[in-house]
């Protein structure tokens, strides 16, 4: 794969999956790096265009089967996270969101007609989708969620908020989560319903290639049909999010990478003291360390993705997976950038923009800490969550 897989874990993938990796990486040499700096700089990306691209090479809704959507396995899905986060952590939430969250909620729990409406135009990019379950006021606690659904009549009427809600601003359909009589219910809402409303949120300092938004539902009226009929209780949402943390495992990977690989080249052209900055021990031990992180990290991804593709992986293995990954990602990209002094803190170079990138990525999909609860609460067999 690259300098950095010391171990040669490349060697246990199929020829399949190398070469949709290849597939992912060549995309994003050609779409996401040559641009991404200013996309960053400007707090915009052109997420609808790279979606059509994403949709035209198969990669929106990858891992599901049916709907035109590619039916990878779970490690294909974790190698090209893995390519696209290498381009931007930004642009690989862009697909996330896409597949694992709003895709996948149709996929597994809508009816058919919903499947039908939405999932082909979704894989092809043509329709941008965004998952609402965070509010302003509930993040972690979801199950205390204000955003209500009521009926009347046969139809739904949805009021509430959703905060944080990746690709909202420029969305077609909203996967929203909200309370009903029995308990937390989704709904498929497309955005241009009378009573929805999606805000831009600005002067983010991080994932600024990323359009993020609140969605605001105001006595929104929905037929009886834009409920997912297969959704009962806050285990649907949790469900989609395992989903996509399985992404995340492999995805916090690709920064990391792009960090070590600029961090190594740097190392070994930058002279200082008359030899090279790779030539100080002091370095070494830093790109060692590093290096014996990620392929530790890589190590845990390909156990994770080969359980998925057994249809044996539990949530908890996904959160000691997002909880490793994305803590080290991003311990290894503040680390390369001390390796580049000074220039560790410029746009030109993409570490800094990964570093604060991975601070975004360590609080969706579950913060650091609740993961930490969900694998204490597995080891003890006592929840710690309240
Ligand atoms: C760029 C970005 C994109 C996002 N995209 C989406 C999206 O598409 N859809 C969506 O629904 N959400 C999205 N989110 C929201 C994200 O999932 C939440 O921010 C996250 O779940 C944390 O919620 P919070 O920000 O309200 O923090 P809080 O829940 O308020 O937590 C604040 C701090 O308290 C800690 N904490 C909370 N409870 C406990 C506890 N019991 N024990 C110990 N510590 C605790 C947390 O770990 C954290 O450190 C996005 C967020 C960001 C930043």
């Amino acid at each position: 794969m690259t300098q950095v897989d010391l171990l040669d874990l490349d060697a246990s993938l199929t020829e399949d999956e190398r070469a949709i990796r290849a597939v992912v990486r060549q995309v994003v040499d050609d779409l996401v790096r040559p641009h991404v700096a200013g996309w960053y700089e400007a707090g915009h990306a052109p997420a609808r265009e790279l979606a059509r691209e994403f949709g035209k090479l198969g990669l929106l809704g990858m891992h599901l089967t049916g709907y035109g959507c590619a039916g990878s396995t779970a490690v294909a899905y974790g190698l090209a996270c893995l390519e696209l986060e290498a381009g931007d952590s930004g642009v690989r939430s862009l697909v996330s969101v896409q597949g694992s969250l709003a895709m996948y909620a149709i996929w597994r729990y809508g009816s058919e007609e919903q499947k039908q409406r939405w999932l082909p135009a979704m894989a092809a990019g043509e329709a941008i989708g965004s998952f609402g379950l965070t509010e302003p006021d509930h993040g972690s606690d979801p199950a205390s969620m204000a955003t209500r659904a009521r009926r009347e009549g046969d139809d739904w009427v949805l009021d509430g908020s959703k905060m944080w809600i990746t690709n909202a601003p420029i969305a077609d359909v909203a996967v929203i989560w909200a309370r009903t009589e029995s308990g937390v219910r989704g709904f498929v809402v497309p955005m241009d319903t009378p009573g929805v409303t999606a805000r831009e949120i600005t002067r983010k300092m991080s994932l600024r290639a990323s359009l993020t938004g609140e969605i605001s539902l105001d006595d929104v009226r929905l037929p009886a049909d834009a409920q997912l009929p297969d959704a009962t209780g806050l285990k649907a949402p949790l469900s989609c999010l395992t989903e996509a943390r399985h992404g995340i495992v492999w995805g916090a990977l690709g920064a990391a990478r792009d960090c070590l690989e600029t961090a190594l080249t740097y190392a070994t052209t930058r002279t200082q003291f008359g030899r090279p900055l790779a030539g100080f021990q002091l370095t070494q031990a830093k790109l060692a360390d590093m290096a014996v992180e990620w392929n530790k990290g890589y190590l845990l991804a390909l156990q994770l993705g080969r359980l998925a593709d057994a249809g044996k992986l539990r949530p908890e293995q996904v959160s000691v997976g997002k909880l490793n990954n994305v803590r080290e990602a991003l311990a290894i990209a503040r680390q390369c950038r001390t390796i580049l002094g000074a220039n560790g803190v410029s746009g030109d170079y993409p570490v800094m923009r990964h570093a604060n990138n991975l601070e975004s990525v360590l609080t969706y999909e579950g913060t650091s800490e609740i993961h930490q609860l969900v694998v204490g609460q597995r080891l003890t067999g006592v929840s710690a969550f309240t």
